[in-house]
């Protein structure tokens, strides 16, 4: 089966997409959201692209001509997000900021403003399903890291659905702000949800969650896409990348194995651990607490 044939068939067992779905791609410019943006624009989707421009240099801006120039060729409409405008800084900056004041790493603090803008910014769009590019290796990765931290309740949102109405995803994922959130019941399909911002949260899919990276550079490659293939330049000696690292020697089927086996785990973690979501009340988007994770770090930017 090919990578095409492997995501529609994701997107089938889980029912993660229907034709008539407003669906966004969060595009960082690399090789897995850009080769989910042309699978999913290929097989018939509704899609726009959503970037956030980080600030990173050089590296940002290549990746956004990139993205521009990718999603004019393929037809598809690109929203540029600009992070100083949105949070008055650049990442960087924040980053340094959170490490002296929190001790949190670069890649915790990133993810937490990115996942808060991309949802905001779905909603702005319309979107009643929001795409990220995450792949099995992101998702083993993930497994093993909360498994070393001696919390696995950390993954209890990891699947290809996440979010919605009723689960309120991973918003406070690992965020060193606060415990982990999680929902209840079976593991989610997306239809198992409103396929609206119910709640706050739009709803995130993983189209690529069972497709090991190996796969996707491949793909990529031979689809000749217009990318840089460079990992994230603010990555290093971060948790992440150590564990990533650590990981090189696993091959893509005990990669899979890893995750397949904690997809079994998750309805038993997910008994007696539902919280509520609530509205922040600094910002009104979904949160655990009653201030969101996002805006505890903006809170230390002042
Ligand atoms: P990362 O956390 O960098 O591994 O990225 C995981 C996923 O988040 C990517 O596959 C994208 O879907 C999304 N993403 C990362 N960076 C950006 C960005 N700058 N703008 C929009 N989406 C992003
Ligand atoms: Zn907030």
């Amino acid at each position: 089966m090919n990578i095409e044939q492997k995501v529609a068939e994701t997107i089938k067992k889980y029912k993660l997409l229907k034709k008539s779905d407003k669906v966004v791609v969060a595009l960082s410019g690399g090789k897995d959201s850009t080769s989910v943006l042309y699978i999913l624009k290929k097989l018939g989707y509704n899609v726009e692209g959503l970037m956030i421009d980080l600030y990173l240099g050089q590296w940002s801006e290549i990746h956004n001509k990139n993205m521009i120039k990718f999603c004019r060729e393929i037809g598809v409409p690109l929203t540029i997000v600009d992070l100083k405008k949105e949070v008055g800084q650049r990442i960087c900056f924040i980053k340094t900021v959170l490490k002296k004041q929190k001790n949190l790493t670069g890649c915790t603090v990133c993810g937490i403003i990115k996942r808060w803008i991309l949802n905001k910014w779905a909603k702005k769009m319309g979107a009643n399903k929001l795409v990220t590019g995450h792949n099995l290796d992101d998702e083993a990765q993930n497994v093993l890291m909360n498994f070393l931290k001696g919390n696995i309740l950390l993954g209890v949102n990891s699947s290809p659905a996440t979010g919605g109405s009723g689960d309120g995803g991973s918003e406070v994922r690992g965020s060193g702000f606060g415990k982990v959130g999680t929902g209840k019941g079976e593991q989610p399909t997306a239809d198992s949800r409103q396929p609206t911002a119910e709640g706050g949260f739009v709803q995130r899919i993983k189209p690529l969650f069972f497709i090991p990276e190996s796969e996707i550079m491949k793909y990529a490659k031979k689809k000749k896409f217009d990318i840089l293939y460079d990992k994230c330049p603010c990555a290093f000696g971060t948790y992440r990348v150590e564990t990533r690292d650590w990981m090189s020697n696993i091959s893509d089927g005990e990669k899979m194995t890893i995750v397949k086996e904690f997809q079994k785990l998750i309805p038993r973690l997910r008994e007696g651990n539902f919280r509520e979501i609530k509205k922040c009340k600094k910002c009104g988007e979904p949160s655990r607490g009653e201030v969101c994770s996002a805006c505890k770090i903006f809170e230390c930017l002042k």
